[in-house]
């Protein structure tokens, strides 16, 4: 559906669309040499007028499109350049799936990068940068821009130097991993990102909704702390169910009440069960877990003296895997076997704030248009729909409601024999890994050819290859959710895949072309054929084999040009592609995410969803209202209801998951922002220090900072020697404390000072003339460490603390301002503890020889 706002922005673009087209045919005319030019000019351009100037988007995105044409052949519509400028706005384009998003992505991606501080075009997958990366190379051949490439093969020292070009492509989390780890870097050579500048996120739902709940963690090792565990399953032993404790079924999560506090503290004999310096609340409420919600045998088995986890979906076994945040030891205390060490949060980000870092950010994806207002409100990202190419032809018809499961999921295995039977093409998505074996078994009984597919990452490539012959005539294909997103589903299959399909077979069967048959050279002697049959001047090759070749291939090309045609026309003639949904999902843009793999670029489509009144959203959030519609309706058992008022409560139910799981995100963003405020700040020191060079400036700062504030607690406590003591015993130096307390407030701090530096002279002549050098390397050292430790244990600290205002404050005043309250307290002391430790250590370095 296209709405009014989309007809206003087109309106508002019509003017920039029709001269970016004037432009463009002038530059039609350019050879090569001119047209690699154009850079170098707009580039000009941008330094006398700046890159918001009309005239240089019209003029680069002009470019680009002749660009593209000279590289695909392929001619830009004018809703693509629309989505070009969206982008280059800062805000999302929703264009549906087919309209060519790639593509589109690369007008802004050119534009920004010729102001010189590095694009970012983020995938969801290596596969899917890989592809794309692959093409913008060829594009921008023609334009002298260089395009990087960071996929989870990429090494280090690669990625340096591929954030350095002008273009990356890279996933969002090796994006996520490189910023963490760049900030975990002990020299300044190891940072290889170049900073965020500007940002194409491609299904950017995906990226900063679907995945916005889990954060990036990179973890390392701790200590077990064997006792913690076992006396907490001691504790979950004596807790009562419904006394004690509460279960909540919705969030899989315990709640203590205070009766159940007040217990916990009688048994273990501590004063408060949430002290964040002997956190015990976090024991007992994965004892509790793993009493009541963690079943043996059914969410894992005991294998070879190991907790194994038991895939939910699967039922596979996870050799190897473990549940997070000391839940797998919890279950190990249960179950009584040794326990193992906890990984401990080194770092860690969320995808949102990752993406916050960015000057200018923008996205694209088919389905955003439901989340508006969370894209508004925390990324400031506006949502424009932009118009498709071509009508939409695709029907989506009303749901069909069964009673039970059982009667939905075989009146889906008939409609897909019914499909067969016709040959129409038909994709059914399914919520589960589970639910789509279960629906593959039944088509097995039914003796319906199938392809099964999976969202497994090793299959990500397989997948496409299934997806681009979804298309095909007498082809079911059953699909999880995520499983080939990124690829198109073509009416018919696509010549030229299957033709590449069928000359890589072709070369390897033939005695005449020398290959060793390896991919890598198939795939180039294929495009060398594509090159030459396009009449690539710089590619002309005479020898005979080749040329027997190259006719094979335009053979095959003529042959399966018409066959896919006419196999599209008869597709098309029956409806074309049928698209099943089994199941609502909990926001209606991912509903609307399978619709749309149907009615590409003005082909025939529809769209239906089979529902059972046992499917979980309805269960869980459709509350009685639906059941009562049901009732009344008074129908037999399998036959499906098709009915608007229950389309209505059905529609209501999923709302309310939608907003139900925004507001998880906003809190979690909420909560997050706090935590992030203060990874700016060490971050940013951490920078400062890892560029400094002159680090003693560092340290005596610290120093000054630290008697300035021991001075004040000095004051405060009329003047308490003992804390004089301890300030003069930190610094490491001589001095009389009856002396020092007759001085006034500023002389005493100047005193220390001035000690603190004749001190450090000393310190640095004595180490200077041992090893010249050393002390610089040690202020490094000591700071980076102190930080690097201190921050650790923060992020540590502020997880229990979120997890222990959610228990405490239930019911009382705002969480939210509890927490901040508190995680101030947590950072200032921490920065304290980091000051004081760094001159503890520098004051007392020795070179022991
Ligand atoms: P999306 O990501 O929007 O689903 P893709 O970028 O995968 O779409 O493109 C879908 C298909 O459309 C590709 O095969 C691409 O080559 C083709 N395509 C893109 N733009 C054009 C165009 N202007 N004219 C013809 N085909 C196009």
């Amino acid at each position: 559906m296209i709405n009014l706002f989309s007809y206003s922005t087109i309106n508002k673009h019509k003017n920039t669309i029709k001269q970016i087209n004037n432009s463009y045919k002038n530059i039609k005319d350019y050879p090569d040499l001119l047209l690699a030019n154009q850079t170098k000019k707009i580039r000009n351009m941008i330094k006398t007028s700046g890159i918001k100037n009309k005239t240089i988007l019209i003029e680069a995105f002009a470019t680009l499109k002749e660009a593209i044409f000279r590289a695909t052949n392929l001619e830009l519509f004018d809703v693509q350049l629309l989505g070009g400028i969206t982008l280059n706005d800062g805000n999302i384009a929703e264009m549906k799936t087919g309209e060519g998003k790639t593509l589109v992505a690369l007008l802004p991606a050119y534009l920004n990068s010729l102001l010189n501080e590095g694009v970012h075009i983020i995938t969801v997958n290596d596969y899917l940068a890989e592809r794309d990366a692959t093409l913008a190379k060829r594009i921008f051949s023609y334009l002298n821009i260089e395009i990087g490439l960071i996929t989870q093969k990429t090494t280090r020292k690669e990625r340096k130097e591929a954030y350095k070009y002008n273009i990356t492509y890279i996933t969002n989390s090796e994006l996520g991993f490189d910023y963490l780890k760049d900030n975990m870097a002990i020299h300044q050579d190891d940072i290889i990102q170049q900073g965020f500048f500007y940002a194409i996120i491609d299904e950017v739902d995906s990226i900063l909704i679907d995945e916005a709940r889990t954060p990036l963690i990179i973890s390392g090792n701790t200590k077990v702390q064997t006792n913690f565990y076992q006396n907490s399953e001691e504790v979950s032993k004596i807790l009562q169910k419904n006394i004690d404790y509460s279960i909540d079924e919705k969030s899989k999560s315990i709640i203590l009440t205070a009766q159940g506090i007040s217990r916990c503290e009688a048994i273990l004999k501590i004063d408060n069960l949430y002290d964040i310096q002997n956190p015990w609340i976090k024991y007992i409420i994965n004892s509790l877990k793993a009493k009541e919600l963690f079943l043996k045998n059914r969410d894992y088995i005991i294998k070879d003296e190991q907790i194994t986890i038991v895939d939910e979906f699967t039922g596979r076994v996870m050799t190897g895997r473990r549940w997070s945040d000391g839940l797998h030891q919890a279950i190990e205390a249960k179950e009584n076997i040794k326990i193992e060490a906890e990984n401990k949060t080194l770092a860690s980000i969320t995808y949102q704030n990752l993406f916050l870092l960015y000057k200018k950010l923008s996205g694209m994806t088919g389905t955003a248009k439901t989340e508006e207002e969370e894209f508004n409100n925390i990324y400031k990202m506006k949502v424009v729909s932009i118009p498709t190419n071509q009508k939409c032809l695709r029907k989506d018809m009303p749901d069909l409601v069964y009673k039970n499961e059982y009667i939905k999921w075989k009146s889906i295995a008939h409609e897909c024999l019914d499909m067969y039977k016709t040959g129409r093409p038909t994709l059914i998505g399914t919520t589960s890994i589970s639910k789509s074996e279960l629906l593959s078994k039944m088509l097995q009984e039914l003796s319906i050819p199938h392809n099964l597919l999976n969202a497994k990452p090793e299959n990500i490539a397989q997948e496409s290859k299934i997806i681009l012959e979804a298309g095909r005539k007498n082809t079911i294909t059953i699909a999880t959710n995520m499983a080939g997103r990124g690829t198109d589903i073509i009416l018919g299959g696509s010549t030229e895949k299957i033709v590449e399909e069928e000359i890589k077979q072709y070369i390897k069967n033939s005695d005449n072309i020398k290959t060793n048959s390896n991919d890598e050279e198939v795939y180039s002697m294929i495009k060398k054929i594509k090159l030459q049959t396009k009449n690539d001047r710089n590619n002309i090759i005479k020898d005979e084999n080749f040329l027997a070749l190259q006719r094979t291939y335009t053979n095959l090309k003529e042959k399966y040009k018409k066959l896919c045609k006419s196999e599209k026309d008869y597709i098309s003639q029956i409806g074309g592609l049928y698209v099943i949904g089994t199941e609502r999902h909990e926001s209606r843009r991912i509903d609307n995410q399978l619709r749309g793999r149907s009615g590409r670029q003005g082909d025939k489509g529809t769209s239906r969803f089979f529902l059972s009144l046992q499917d979980n959203l309805f269960r869980i959030f459709g509350g009685n209202k639906i059941e009562n519609i049901v009732q009344s309706l008074n129908i037999e058992n399998d036959t499906p209801i098709e009915s608007i008022i229950l389309t209505k409560s059905l529609d209501a139910a999923q709302k309310k998951v939608e907003s139900y799981f925004y507001d998880i995100r906003k809190q979690l963003f909420e909560y997050d922002e706090v935590i992030n405020n203060q990874r700016k700040a060490i971050y940013k020191e951490r920078k400062k220090i890892l560029t400094h060079v002159f680090t003693r400036d560092c340290v005596i700062e610290y120093g000054e900072q630290t008697i300035k504030e021991m001075l004040d607690i000095y004051l405060k406590d009329k003047r308490k020697e003992q804390t004089l003591k301890k300030v003069i015993k930190l610094l490491n130096i001589k001095a009389n404390t009856t002396h020092l307390a007759e001085m006034s407030s500023l002389e005493l701090r100047h005193y220390l000072n001035e000690q603190l530096r004749i001190s450090y002279d000393l310190k640095e002549i004595y180490l200077e003339q041992l090893r010249p050098g050393l002390i610089r390397q040690l202020e490094k050292y000591y700071l980076l460490q102190q930080i690097d430790q201190g921050w650790q244990e923060h992020i540590e600290k502020m997880g229990l603390l979120k997890e222990y205002i959610g228990w405490r404050s239930y019911g009382q005043q705002d969480p939210l301002i509890e927490y901040k309250n508190e995680a101030f307290n947590l950072f200032i002391n921490m920065i304290t503890y980091i000051r004081q430790t760094v001159i503890y250590l520098v004051m007392r370095s020795r070179l022991i020889i």
